[in-house]
């Protein structure tokens, strides 16, 4: 069967993302008292900007791109940096251009950021001083044409003689020709953000997300989270703390987006430290964090968490990465008076599908199926599934994406010609339209609710002199409620007969090697271990399956 959405239906507006989050953000912020005072403040700094500078500076940033680097429309920026009270400028001002906006990790390395680069066809790139060798070596592998002129620094305002570009130099005041989109066809069609994702098989890929996708899902969360007020707050002004990363669509539009267009005050986190993290929900009076399992088992193992007031905080959403239900309870019992609900969603899907509502937050289970969104969960042979009957879960609706950039085999795979797009997430839908997520048949590693392609790790081993073939799996590491990549491998031969001790050396080499090049999220804290053979299928698909079982059998054993 094909399961519907519970609730009412709700209309997208054929519009522009920025467009959107303006003309929406402007008017709720007027139409109540009760706003934050900012749009976004960087936390420890205190800088801020209000909704109508936010909008200002916006358009000075794409008439910018106009005429101080005369893009084309459609032509990609890409966005290498941490969260930062800039990114909703640089990312709608790029929207308002008529250009198409990237977002990358600002931990990558150079070689991971010039795929990016690379395979997105930038010819800006806005990023921080800090991050600049990084952006300079991957301009440089990528073999891309982009001048110093074109990378945009939106950090201190240092030496107006450097050669490159910073944002307040690149500001302009000259009328542009702003994307005007009027029709569903152009809503549907046009390109908005180039997020990347392994999706469920393979190396990261740029996930093709509409300006139809992106409003989909802020429309259908907005609608949820606000239209009955059961999430709103009496004492304080909406407040959200952006301490996701705002590269990843999960923290772009849970965050900015709806945070942008509900007149969310948004406080900006650069990067996640338990003990400042608290003290900014305090600070600003936070009423709603969206974040990832481990954040969850960080404030219940802190033991100085008790020194802050955190009793504006009312909402942890959290999502990304599946969550242990031992650990949702004993997060209720101490914090009696918050609500923490799951949601569940991918890139692909824009990405939160369902969201679990207050009265079932703990049971486990993600949520309900959100508006305008339908579902099936298949057997092996794609059969259809009933409530209770356990497949891969499959979704359809116009927050799916519109596809792989240039890969249309991979699209193919992933979306049917029904339309539904396969997760490679196992789950099934009770009897009370509550989904469930049990397991995952892709490829697909989260070391803290961020994405380890282990076809990417696998590929980098195959390039060590020692190892003749490996695999790559996520193992559960309940201490800190999370995956980690785990390295089999096996040796070549001139290394095989080598004493362990030897052996032991070389390994701990192999994880060095690999470390160094990948971003801190990817490095293989599961280790790595030798095995005489990878197993494989006739065809030679790696069976990973057979690897967890081992992997789950050797620490029974332990
Ligand atoms: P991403 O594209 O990085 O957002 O990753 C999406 C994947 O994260 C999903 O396909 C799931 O495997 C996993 N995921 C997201 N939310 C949940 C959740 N609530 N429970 C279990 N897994 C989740």
């Amino acid at each position: 069967m094909i399961f519907q959405s519970s609730l009412p239906r709700v209309s997208i507006p054929n519009t522009d993302i920025a467009t959107f989050c303006f003309e929406k953000g402007k008017k709720e912020h007027n139409s109540s008292s009760k706003r934050s005072s900012f749009a976004i403040v960087d936390g420890p700094s205190e800088k801020q900007f209000n909704i109508s500078e936010l909008e200002k500076k916006s358009e000075e940033f794409a008439s910018g791109l106009t005429h101080q680097l005369n893009l084309q429309p459609d032509d990609v920026v890409a966005f290498f940096s941490p969260n930062t009270i800039f990114y909703p400028i640089v990312s709608l001002g790029t929207i308002m251009a008529g250009n198409i906006i990237t977002l990358a990790n600002p931990t990558y390395t150079s070689r991971e950021l010039a795929h990016q680069l690379k395979d997105s066809n930038s010819k800006v790139l806005v990023t921080q001083s800090h991050l600049l060798s990084v952006a300079e070596e991957a301009i440089l592998l990528s073999k891309l044409n982009i001048p110093a002129s074109h990378i945009i620094l939106v950090d201190t305002f240092t030496n107006p003689n450097s050669k490159y570009t910073h944002i307040e130099q690149l500001y302009s005041f000259l009328p542009f020709k702003r994307l005007s989109i009027t029709t569903e066809k152009e809503a549907d069609d046009r390109t908005a953000v180039l997020f990347y994702s392994s999706g469920t098989t393979g190396t990261s890929k740029g996930v093709i997300l509409t300006h139809k996708n992106i409003l989909t899902c802020a429309v259908i969360c907005t609608s949820f989270l606000y239209s009955d007020g059961q999430f709103q707050t009496e004492k304080y002004p909406n407040c959200y703390i952006a301490v996701l990363p705002h590269y990843h669509v999960y923290g772009f539009v849970m965050n900015m987006i709806i945070g942008v267009s509900t007149a969310t005050g948004i406080v900006v986190v650069p990067s996640f430290e338990i003990g400042s993290f608290l003290k900014m929900i305090e600070k600003y009076r936070v009423t709603y964090a969206h974040i990832v399992p481990p954040i969850v088992l960080s404030i219940l193992n802190y033991s100085q968490a008790h020194k802050f007031d955190l009793s504006s905080l009312r909402i942890l959403l959290t999502g990304a990465a599946p969550i242990g239900k031992d650990v949702l309870s004993k997060f209720k019992k101490n914090y009696s008076d918050k609500i923490v609900i799951q949601a569940y969603g991918m890139t692909e899907t824009s990405p939160t599908v369902t969201i679990a509502s207050i009265s079932q937050q703990n049971n486990g289970s993600s949520g309900i199926l959100l508006s305008n969104t339908e579902a099936k969960v298949i057997d092996e042979n794609g059969n259809m599934l009933k409530y209770n009957q356990t497949g891969e879960l499959c979704f359809r609706g116009t927050n799916v994406m519109k596809g792989y950039l240039n890969n249309i085999e991979a699209t193919e795979s992933s979306i049917d010609r029904d339309g539904f797009m396969h997760t490679g997430d196992v789950g099934y839908v009770d009897s009370t339209g509550n989904y469930h997520i049990v397991d995952r048949i892709k490829e697909l590693i989260k070391y803290k609710g961020y994405q380890v392609a282990p076809a990417e790790l696998e590929s980098l081993l195959f390039l060590h002199s020692d190892v003749s073939d490996s695999a790559v799996i996520g193992v559960y590491d309940k201490k800190q409620a999370t995956e980690l990549p785990k390295a089999f491998i096996t040796l070549v031969p001139s290394a095989e007969n080598l004493p362990q001790d030897q052996i032991e050396i070389k390994l701990n080499d192999i994880k060095k090697w690999v470390d160094a090049q990948v971003a801190p999220h990817k490095k293989l804290r599961g280790g790595i271990q030798v095995l005489s053979v990878i197993p494989k299928t006739a065809s030679g698909k790696i069976l990973r399956k057979d690897l967890r079982n081992f992997e789950a059998a050797s620490q029974k054993l332990k």
